[in-house]
Parts: C-alpha cells; sequence; structure tokens
C-alpha cells in the first residue's frame, strides 16, 4: 500500500515536471522572438519621498504575447535567465529606461531617478559597468540619475563579487540599491563593505502593518540600521494609508506601491508628476 502511494505520488510529480518544461521550453522559443516582434515593454512605477514629491520611477518589464496573452516577469525573467537571453534583454530594458527618463526631462519634467532591476546572470556579466556607462554616453542621462537594484539574494550569494561591482558602479556615480531586503539572508558583516545607495525593504514586511508587531519591529530595525550606514530605505508594496503613517514615524525615506500607484505607461507618468507636484504646490 505504502509502496503503491509512493509510485503514483512518483508518476504524478513526472507529469507535473513535463507540463512544466513544456511551458518552460515553449516561453524559450517564443521569448527569442520577443524584443524583434517588439512584444516587450516597460511599464513605471513611481517612488515617493515623505513630502509627496516623486524622486524617481522603477521600470518594470512586461511581456505580451500575441498567443500566450500577457506573461509575468515572475515566469518569464527566470526562463530568460537560464536560456541567457536575459543579458540582451536586460541591456534593452537599461537603454530604453534611460532613453526615457532623458525624455521626460526634455520635455520639462523635473530630475528624478530611473531604476532597473539587474538579473543575476547581468551581473555575473565581466563586461557590465562597462555597458552602463556606454549606455549613459550612448543617451546622454547623468549617471548620478541611474540607479541599479540587485536582490539581496543576488549580492550575498557572491558578496565578494558584489563588493567589486558596487566599488566601480560608484566610482561611476552610479546608484546600487538592494531589492527585497530582509528575504536574502544578508551578512552584515558584508553589508557595511556595500556601497549600497538604498536598501529596498520587502513587500512581505510591509504587508501586515500596522497588526504585526513582529513585522513592525523588523521594519524599524531596517530602517534605524540603514540610516546609520547612510543608507537610505525605500518601502516596497505600500497600500495602506496606515503603513504610510508607520513608515513616516520610523523615519523612512521614501515609498512604493499601489496606495500611490501601481506600475503604468510612461505617457501616464508625465500626467502623475505633474498632479503631484500641483498638489504639493497647494
Ligand atoms: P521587484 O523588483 O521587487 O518589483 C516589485 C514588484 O512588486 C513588481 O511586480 C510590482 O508591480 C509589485 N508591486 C508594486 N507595488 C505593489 C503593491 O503595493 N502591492 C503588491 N502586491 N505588489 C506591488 P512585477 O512588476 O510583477 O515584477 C516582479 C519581479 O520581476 C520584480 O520584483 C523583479 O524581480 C522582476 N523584474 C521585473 N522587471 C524586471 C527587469 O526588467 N529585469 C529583471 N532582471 N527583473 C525584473
Ligand atoms: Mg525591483
Ligand atoms: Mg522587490
Ligand atoms: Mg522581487
Amino acid at each position: 500500500r505504502v509502496k503503491e502511494a509512493t509510485h503514483n505520488d512518483f508518476r504524478f510529480f513526472t507529469t507535473e515536471m513535463q507540463a512544466h518544461s513544456a511551458r518552460t521550453l515553449q516561453l524559450a522559443n517564443a521569448l527569442r522572438h520577443a524584443l524583434s516582434r517588439n512584444e516587450l515593454y516597460l511599464l513605471y512605477q513611481p517612488q515617493i519621498s515623505m513630502d509627496g514629491h516623486v524622486i524617481g520611477v522603477e521600470a518594470l518589464l512586461r511581456w505580451q504575447h500575441p498567443q500566450l496573452g500577457l506573461i509575468s516577469p515572475a515566469e518569464f525573467i527566470p526562463v530568460a535567465e537560464d536560456s541567457g537571453q536575459i543579458i540582451q534583454i536586460g541591456e534593452w530594458v537599461m537603454r530604453t529606461a534611460a532613453k526615457q527618463l532623458k525624455a521626460w526631462m526634455d520635455s520639462g519634467l523635473p530630475p528624478m531617478m530611473v531604476a532597473v532591476n539587474l538579473s543575476a546572470a547581468q551581473f555575473r556579466q565581466s563586461n557590465l559597468v562597462e555597458l552602463v556607462t556606454s549606455i549613459l554616453d550612448e543617451t546622454q542621462l547623468p549617471p548620478k540619475l541611474l540607479e541599479i537594484e540587485l536582490t539581496e539574494a543576488v549580492a550575498m550569494d557572491d558578496p565578494q563579487a558584489a563588493i567589486a561591482v558596487m566599488d566601480k558602479l560608484h566610482e561611476n556615480n552610479i546608484k546600487m540599491s538592494i531589492d527585497d531586503f530582509g528575504t536574502g539572508y544578508s551578512s552584515l558583516n558584508y553589508l557595511k563593505r556595500f556601497k549600497v545607495y538604498k536598501l529596498k525593504i520587502d513587500q512581505s514586511f510591509i504587508r501586515d502593518i500596522p497588526q504585526d508587531a513582529e513585522d513592525k519591529a523588523i521594519v524599524t530595525a531596517i530602517i534605524n540600521m540603514a540610516s546609520s550606514l547612510g543608507m537610505h530605505t525605500i518601502a516596497e508594496g505600500v497600500e495602506t494609508a496606515d503603513q504610510l503613517a508607520f513608515l513616516r514615524l520610523q523615519g523612512c525615506s521614501e515609498v512604493q506601491g499601489y496606495y500611490f500607484s501601481k506600475p503604468i505607461p510612461p505617457e501616464q507618468i508625465t500626467q502623475f508628476v505633474r498632479n503631484s507636484n500641483r498638489s504639493l504646490a497647494q
């Protein structure tokens, strides 16, 4: 009886695995044409300072496939990582985001930052810093307006490499922030050696504020530690006025989340920035 159950579990498992790899293969194949067929695009999510200014936007990648529909980055980024396509896609993301910010500023929007997410494979690229600086040259975007987000998990997977990359980016006036902070087992010994501009507090710690006392304690500790180390903090996934009030009280520098705006197309960012500046002026 035990044996039979094991046997069935095993068959179920392999069927699941086959379905999974069929989808993965389908996505990997379709992804090869995604850039040339203009199926990829960027949305931008505003990042807001505690006095209500839009201080920057995070570029978030989307893939609209004609048959498969809208595919989440959580699903296709790992596929692009495994197939190596993330290198080309990541370069496109950075160039597109840099061009977009330059265009916003040329059209009269006040200077702000643009943040792009860096994948593990891009982080390991030996010519990463050269690539970033050449994109900045080409787009004429001032380096200090570009922010590169690396997840805590990727940074801590190879901290020596992370230190080297951060040092080089810092020499070139490019900012680096640690994404999903709190989920990746940071060694504080390394964290103090990282040239990090900002810690992005993972949204899993924000979700249950103000009910969850432990999450509140963790968030407070992160904000205080970052501030002592001279780093900014931004809370991800802010959805309510109560969460905002708590974060403001604790001295969190910036916030990002549906409470202010979902990720939106570039045309809507223009409107969002103008509206928020107008409401501040009143
Ligand atoms: P992330 O960089 O941590 O981005 C934050 C995610 O939280 C985004 O999901 C965003 O839409 C979502 N979010 C923002 N505010 C809220 C909120 O108030 N509530 C909730 N529930 N969610 C919120 P998205 O756009 O689906 O991206 C998921 C992940 O995919 C990103 O997490 C990032 O790791 C990855 N990703 C997205 N674009 C890129 C890219 O261009 N390159 C790379 N390498 N990864 C990317
Ligand atoms: Mg991010
Ligand atoms: Mg995050
Ligand atoms: Mg994430």
